[in-house]
């Protein structure tokens, strides 16, 4: 093709990807100026224990409050900011955001439990992430035992070594570690005797066509059976039906979230939402 026409083909190939790069390197340079200008907001999401009904955690979604577009979902903007690595600063950013609004929450004596932290594999892959993390924890006066880190499977795909130190080094100070979405992984279940976890997050995707479809019965069983076996914590994300919750509390699920109890909220709005109820 090159060699038939090259001048038309090389213009084509030029144009279509100036085009793309412009498009991307616009969206780029927003995401950057985001994080400068302070554009991120943490919606927070309550786990429930579901034998007491006590929240035992709060979950930080990341959302980004666009100066024209409005508030945009992670989906719109995480993989592209993993991309660029300006997921580094941004999750950096999260992090000391969580922190604050957890170190609040004890102070008025208003939520005392886990707060979740999303943290995405370009970050543990980073070179200095516990430092960084560790500095901020620090300031604010947050216990690590509050904090949980939820990380998925492919964390562990690319460099399984250097992850798992990253783990085990988090677990010796005092972090807990959950997999999230898990079953929607290619990773092999070996390293899950290896890591030091605490949690395993069904994966909504499992969970939605609860208590119905036999094959989602069957998963997210077998899921929790794995769970007990190993001692780990086993939640339940995306419940949404109280039919849902019931065929998770008589199969032995532990705790769960979804907006059956609550969708992420404001940390305002959640403050009246739970003074309420
Ligand atoms: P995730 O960590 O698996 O979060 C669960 C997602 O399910 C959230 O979407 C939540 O709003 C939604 N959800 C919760 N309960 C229900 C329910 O009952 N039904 C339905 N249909 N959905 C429910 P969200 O907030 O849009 O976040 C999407 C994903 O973006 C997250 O999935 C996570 O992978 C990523 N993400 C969010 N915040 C962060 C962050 O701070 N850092 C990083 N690295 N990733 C984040
Ligand atoms: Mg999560
Ligand atoms: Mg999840
Ligand atoms: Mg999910």
């Amino acid at each position: 093709e090159a060699k038939t026409h090259p001048t038309k083909n090389y213009l084509f190939y030029m144009s279509s990807m100036t085009e793309h790069l412009l498009t991307i390197s616009k969206f780029d340079n927003d995401l950057k100026h985001a994080i400068e200008n302070d554009e991120f907001i943490l919606h927070y999401q309550p786990q429930i224990n579901l034998h007491s009904n006590a929240i035992i955690g709060m979950e930080a979604l990341v959302r980004w409050q666009h100066p024209v577009k409005g508030l945009l979902s992670p989906y719109n903007f995480i993989a592209r900011a993993e991309e660029t690595r300006l997921i580094i600063p941004l999750g950096l950013f999260i992090f000391k955001k969580a922190l604050e609004q957890a170190k609040r929450w004890q102070d008025e004596n208003f939520f005392n439990g886990i707060i979740a932290i999303n943290i995405s594999n370009v970050q543990i892959e980073e070179e200095d992430f516990i430092e960084q993390i560790e500095a901020i924890r620090q300031k604010i006066e947050v216990s690590a035992l509050s904090i949980e880190l939820e990380v998925t499977e492919s964390s562990f795909m690319n460099n399984p070594m250097q992850s798992s130190k990253t783990l085990q080094k988090l677990e010796n100070l005092g972090y807990k570690i959950s997999i999230d979405d898990f079953g929607t992984g290619y990773s092999s279940l070996s390293y899950l005797k290896q890591l030091p976890l605490h949690k395993l997050k069904i994966d909504r995707s499992f969970i939605r066509d609860l208590p119905r479809d036999r094959d989602d019965q069957a998963i997210s069983k077998a899921i929790i059976a794995l769970g007990k076996t190993l001692e780990l914590e086993v939640l339940a994300e995306g419940v949404e039906t109280e039919e849902q919750k019931a065929f998770l509390i008589d199969n032995g699920c532990d705790s769960m979230q979804g907006f059956l109890f609550a969708k992420p909220m404001s940390a305002e709005a959640l403050e009246s939402f739970l003074h309420q109820n």
